[in-house]
């Protein structure tokens, strides 16, 4: 199957050809086309399956389609268990918003460094950010960013988020988010507290395995 086939717009076509992706991995081909859809979905996912793309696709396809607000808005946050992924999740949604026609500022912040320089870089606003919970915390007190029109929010490696701990960032990150939103959820593993979670943040979703 062709990426051309999975109804994405010609600009992120462009990308992931010069990414020289040549077909779309499996979780790519099953989880892209219902999440284009607007659907929920809860996919089942490990590392190195090529499951960022397959989330961050149809986030920036349907960004593509959205007049971003000025100042810009968070309309995409994606949660993720440790630095080094969001600054991973961060470099490849950059990479694909590339050729698309309207800018899209792609924003990552994480703990263990100083809150400072990540409060500058959010002045002005951001279209995506991608975040570790606790840091995105952190920054939601200082004011210097709100959730009150995120549209689109990715778990990543929910079973992780759990492992280290950060089910009471999630909850009052939940708690913030508007309840009209879609939410793509992402585990290698389904323990029963990842099944809660998911449970609590989607809505009919869309099951996907592979
Ligand atoms: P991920 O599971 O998202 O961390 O992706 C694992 C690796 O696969 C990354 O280096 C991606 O750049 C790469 N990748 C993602 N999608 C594809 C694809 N369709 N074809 C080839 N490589 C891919």
């Amino acid at each position: 199957m062709p990426f051309s086939s999975l109804g994405l717009s010609p600009a992120l076509i462009r990308a992931v050809q010069a990414k020289a992706y040549v077909a779309p991995t499996p979780i790519q081909q099953a989880a892209i086309p219902p999440a284009l859809l607007g659907n929920d979905v809860l996919g089942s996912a490990q590392t190195g399956s090529g499951k960022t793309a397959a989330f961050a696709l149809p986030l920036l396809e349907k960004l593509a389609k959205t007049t971003l607000f000025s100042p810009r808005k968070t309309l995409a946050l994606v949660l993720a268990p440790t630095r080094e992924l969001a600054i991973q999740i961060g470099d490849e949604i950059r990479s694909l918003a590339q050729h698309l026609p309207q800018a899209i500022k792609v924003s990552t912040v994480f703990g263990g460094v100083s809150i400072n320089p990540q409060m500058m870089g959010l002045r002005g606003g951001t279209d995506v950010l991608v975040a570790t919970p606790g840091r995105l915390l952190d920054l939601i007190d200082h004011n210097a960013l709100s959730l009150a029109h995120v549209s689109t929010l990715v778990l990543d490696e929910a079973d992780r988020l759990l492992d280290l701990g950060f089910e009471q960032e999630l909850e009052r990150i939940l708690g913030l988010l508007p309840a009209q939103r879609q939410s793509l959820f992402f585990s290698a593993t389904f323990p029963p507290a990842v099944q809660t979670l998911a449970r609590t943040m989607l809505k009919d979703p869309v099951r996907v395995d592979v």
